[in-house]
């Protein structure tokens, strides 16, 4: 059986004052044929659970590209167009093939094309013909449209918020994908409209309850797959909001039946999903009283994950000016001040202006001597088995305050982004991580007590104030009632 497999993802924030180049994707995360690492990406975890395949001898595979770039703006026209084209070439020149497998994101919006993924399943769907089975893997804050279901036959979906299933996704669409293939099971698409979007972290109740009982419901045979779709609240997108996902073995009806079900059983925890967002002041002050340490602090809205430039000062000015002390904060992007320390050098005293430069919103640059503590090039973190570059880095320190200024955007996944350089944090009173929920699988091991900080900037996190100019269905929060809206 011979197997084509590419890997095309990023997330899109339209809202966004960052735009997306070629030049992101490279920087961030850039295979060509062949030269995929051994270990996967968010989006390419169906790379090596292909190759498992080939070393047991069930299928050819021919590798294509494998592209991911941070989070951020628009992606401009002449890097999707090469980008698609690129991916749509190695097809042709893959022909015959018995399998598509695509690792996606679900949430990338280029100039002039609103819907990149759906575009792309259709244009392999167009090549390769009806009898050939595609599988794809989506992020869960992606934009299902109705172009995809029509021309994929597999679509799994991570179901933990933070992702630490990535790898077995992309093992589940594999599977299903080569059994499809091999004539075992005849996939068929059931998708459910839950009509919301919200913020839908799976490491707490009520959504920790949901993700078990999709699990179980796979494990006892229910359906071949089971996903929910979150949605990206900041994609003007009119597929925006969340939908379920049920593949059933040629079973439309019951498959139709269970994504109703569970679709309603997530509209009734609408509004109940999130952990108690706190102030700046709220948050600093709770920090500080703490007995014990490291608190971990989430500045949950300035998340370069989320596509913002991840430089915001607020939280931090805060922090100064309130004496803080025995505090690291992880990251602010700025890839100038990070230049000026690495010219400065280690143990070197200056004046320094960095953050705040991307949006209005985000809090003007902070000014101050700074010591520079530690330099770095290319400094990475981690995020369970994959390996997320931050580029050149410097750590500073501001009165009792250690800041790691970045050149790569990234939000922060896990510890080793502070002890990797050189930071104790066992040491540490308070941590601040840019980052809405995905930090949340490594630092839960190591903090004391995490807490999540509300800081408005511009991530358009409340969808009742957003501007979006695509939606034509009802959505809560944005209408009270959508499915009686939907219904008249
Ligand atoms: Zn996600």
């Amino acid at each position: 059986m011979r197997v084509f497999c590419a890997s095309v993802a990023t997330e899109t924030n339209t809202f966004s004052p960052l735009r997306t180049d070629f030049s992101d994707f490279s920087q961030s995360f850039y295979a060509a044929p062949g030269q995929h690492p051994e270990t996967p990406t968010l989006c390419s975890a169906v790379f090596p659970a292909l190759r498992k395949r080939v070393q047991a001898g069930e299928i050819e595979l021919i590798e294509g590209t494998a592209t991911w770039a941070e989070p951020g703006g628009l992606v401009n026209a002449r890097t999707w167009a090469r980008l698609h084209d690129e991916v749509l070439d190695q097809l042709r020149s893959a022909l015959p093939v018995d399998a598509v497998v695509l690792g996606l994101h679900g949430a990338m919006i280029a100039d002039g094309c609103v819907d990149c993924e759906g575009m792309l399943i259709e244009a392999v769907r167009k090549i390769v013909g009806p009898d050939t089975c595609i599988g794809v893997t989506f992020d869960p804050h992606s934009h299902l449209s109705a172009r995809r279901v029509d021309n994929a036959d597999i679509i799994t979906v991570f179901k933990e918020f933070p992702h630490t299933d990535f790898v077995e996704t992309g093992e589940a669409c594999v599977d299903l994908t080569l059994r499809a293939a091999r004539g075992e099971i005849s996939p068929v698409l059931s998708v459910f409209d839950v009509h919301m979007i919200d913020v839908l972290p799976t490491s707490r109740a009520p959504m920790r309850g949901f993700v078990d009982k999709m699990l179980a419901f796979e494990a006892s045979g229910q359906a071949l797959s089971i996903s929910t779709i979150h949605g990206f609240m900041a994609g003007d997108s009119p597929d925006l909001g969340a939908k379920i996902i049920v593949i059933s073995d040629a079973d439309k009806s019951a498959g139709d039946a269970l994504a109703r079900d569970l679709g309603m059983e997530l509209f009734s925890f609408r509004g109940t999903t999130k952990p108690e967002f706190l102030s700046v002041e709220e948050a600093l002050e709770q920090a500080r009283n703490a007995k014990d340490g490291p608190v971990v602090i989430a500045d949950v809205w300035d998340n370069p994950g989320g596509g913002v430039a991840g430089d915001s000062t607020i939280l931090l000015r805060a922090a100064l000016d309130m004496n803080m002390t025995s505090m690291a904060l992880g990251t602010i992007w700025d890839p100038m001040a990070v230049r000026l320390c690495h010219a400065a050098g280690e143990g070197a005293e200056l004046a320094l202006r960095f953050g705040g430069k991307t949006s209005a919103f985000a809090g003007a640059p902070i000014d101050a001597t700074v010591t520079v503590v530690k330099v770095a090039k290319d400094a990475v973190q981690s995020f369970g088995t994959s390996i997320v570059p931050l580029g050149d880095c410097a750590v500073i320190r501001i009165d009792g305050i250690e800041v790691v200024l970045n050149s790569n955007r990234a939000q922060a996944f896990s510890p080793d982004l502070f002890t990797n350089l050189g930071i104790d944090i066992s040491d540490r009173k308070v941590l601040v991580v840019k980052s809405t929920n995905h930090f949340h699988g490594a630092f839960a091991s190591v903090a004391a007590e995490i807490l999540y900080a509300a800081v408005n900037g511009p991530y358009p996190n409340d969808p009742t104030q957003t501007q979006y100019t695509r939606l034509t269905r009802h959505l809560w929060p944005i209408v009270p009632a959508p499915f009686e809206l939907e219904t008249t």
